[in-house]
């Protein structure tokens, strides 16, 4: 009787050599599938911002300067998703800030209701305060030309909006920033480089 009972189910330890099993799996598989998903979504992400670049090139042919602000492309885009990053939580659905002249930096729905989650560098404070672009429109021309950032994917690594993005030390920026430059190019730069030290020669 005794023998039989033991053989009706699994015994304590076949039990916990199977968990240990799957959790072993588990630990094994899911970083794998973390990162093919995150990969996936910077796919994605590229993409956009590549094909904003196409469509600001046509923009500038049309109107021989940059757009004001990023949205204001839209129309040789025909599709807002192109505007939403795939990593941004709310979807390109953020309140505008309207701090240190950035005002602009982030529009959110304010010009397009299906949201924008890319920056635009030009409208940024810190990059008109050092010269990288001139108070606008018009822009100029750029501090480094066609490598000057453009737009930037900030997605990647913070998790919400914050006004101070890579000036304010105490967030712990820790990440890539994916940038798009004027020539159209989509380089990455370490979250954590402050805007001061920034030059094209730090592009990934
Ligand atoms: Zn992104």
């Amino acid at each position: 009787m005794g023998v039989r009972r033991v053989r009706e189910g699994f015994s304590l330890v076949e039990l916990l050599s199977a968990l240990g099993i799957v959790a072993a799996l588990m630990a094994i598989l899911m970083p794998v599938y973390l990162n093919t998903r995150r990969a996936a979504i910077r796919t994605v992400c590229i993409s956009n911002l590549r094909q904003i670049g196409i469509a600001v090139r046509m923009y500038r042919e049309d109107y021989q300067e940059l757009p004001p602000y990023l949205s204001a492309i839209h129309t040789y885009l025909g599709d807002g998703r192109v505007f939403v990053c795939p990593a941004d939580a709310l979807q390109g659905q953020h309140a505008v800030a309207d701090t240190l002249g950035d005002s602009l930096r982030l529009e959110g729905n304010f010009y397009l209701p299906t949201g924008v989650s890319y920056t635009y560098v030009p409208n940024w404070g810190i990059a008109r305060l050092l010269g990288w672009w001139q108070a606008g429109p018009p822009y100029g021309e750029g501090k480094w030309g066609e490598l000057t950032p453009l737009s930037e994917c900030h997605w990647h690594w913070a998790k919400q909006f914050h006004p101070r993005w890579q000036t304010d030390r105490i967030t712990g920026a820790r990440g890539w920033v994916l940038i798009l430059t004027l020539n159209g190019a989509v380089r990455r730069i370490r979250a954590e480089t402050p805007p001061e030290a920034f030059s094209p020669e730090l592009y990934h």
